[in-house]
């Protein structure tokens, strides 16, 4: 048995780990010079009033494509981007580019209400992160409420009072704040009652299999019943059918966001897809 133990304790650092680990550096390095390289572009994903079936706005969402390493997802980029502090300027590109791009279809004549944009909880922690976004939005020429900002429940976890003061402030300069992923993290109700956040963004693991899951059915309009108790929206993520579709519009949820509607796409098709929107409705 101790020699067990033993052999367990000296294969702690498995092959794959290492390779894991490697992996995790070679990302590191190309990360730093990513920007500079010009190698993030922004995929655009269309929000949807589930009401007029408008497109009411987009999130905007990071692409990174490498010359050896091909496409990497931001879910294997985005923690190691954290991890190394390369996600201070990776995300204030992210927020530049979006709003730019929003006043650029603007000036076209295409309408767009809001621009989302993720945010990283080392982001929303830095001291000055309110006045960077102040100054950011002063640079696009857009009102503070055309930019949504999707916040992960993480962002209050170790100090929720100082997350609630960073609310409030961009709040306060008019900035739309929303909670990515609702349900899956891990604050807690009496916290949520005191966020200055105008949308709950119902996570995609409870939308997933609600054609069949009569406890998805009920967490989803319970969050819902929930959100519109507390003066809330709802945008449901990751909706893929015409069922879910229909489930979320019966149970009063505001907008939809997934497959069903389209892909995260680059600006010249949102382009395309809102002069085709404008052109139908005119
Ligand atoms: P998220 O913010 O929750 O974004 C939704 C994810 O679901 C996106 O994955 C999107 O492509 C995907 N999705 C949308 N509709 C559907 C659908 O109908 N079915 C399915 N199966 N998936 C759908 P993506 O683009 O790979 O992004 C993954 C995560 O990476 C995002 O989750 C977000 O947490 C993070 N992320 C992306 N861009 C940024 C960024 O600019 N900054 C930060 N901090 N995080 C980002
Ligand atoms: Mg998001
Ligand atoms: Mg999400
Ligand atoms: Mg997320």
């Amino acid at each position: 048995r101790a020699k067990l133990d033993g052999r367990n304790t000296y294969s702690f650092f498995t092959p794959e780990m290492r390779a894991q680990s490697v992996r995790a550096l070679q990302l590191e390095n190309a990360l730093r010079r990513a920007l500079e390289r010009e190698q993030f572009t922004l995929h655009y994903q269309p929000q949807i009033c589930i009401a007029t079936g408008q497109i009411t706005g987009v999130e905007a969402l990071l692409r990174w494509q490498h010359p050896e390493l091909g496409a990497i997802s931001p879910a294997e980029f985005i923690p190691i981007a954290e991890d190394c502090g390369q996600i201070l300027p990776i995300g204030e590109w992210v927020l530049r580019e979006a709003l730019r791009q929003l006043q650029a279809w603007r000036k076209m004549g295409l309408m767009l209400e809001t621009m989302a944009v993720n945010l990283s909880a080392v982001q929303f922690r830095q001291p000055q992160f309110p006045q960077l976004v102040t100054r950011i939005l002063q640079e696009s020429g857009l009102p503070a409420h055309a930019l949504e900002l999707e916040l992960t429940e993480g962002v209050a976890m170790d100090d929720p009072r100082a997350a609630i003061a960073t609310m409030d402030e961009l709040h306060s300069h008019g900035v739309l704040l929303s909670i990515d992923d609702f349900g899956t993290g891990y604050s807690s109700l009496s916290q949520l009652k005191r966020f200055p956040v105008y949308k709950l963004k119902i996570d995609q693991s409870f939308v997933r299999d609600l054609d069949d899951d009569a406890n998805d059915r009920a967490i989803v309009s319970a969050i819902i019943r929930m959100a519109q108790a507390l003066g809330m929206q709802t945008i449901a993520e990751g909706v893929e059918t015409s069922g879910q579709l229909a489930f979320l519009r019966e149970q009063g949820c505001t907008e939809a966001q997934g497959y069903y509607y389209g892909r995260p796409m680059p600006a010249t098709q949102l382009q395309a897809l809102l002069a085709g929107a404008t052109g139908s409705r005119a």
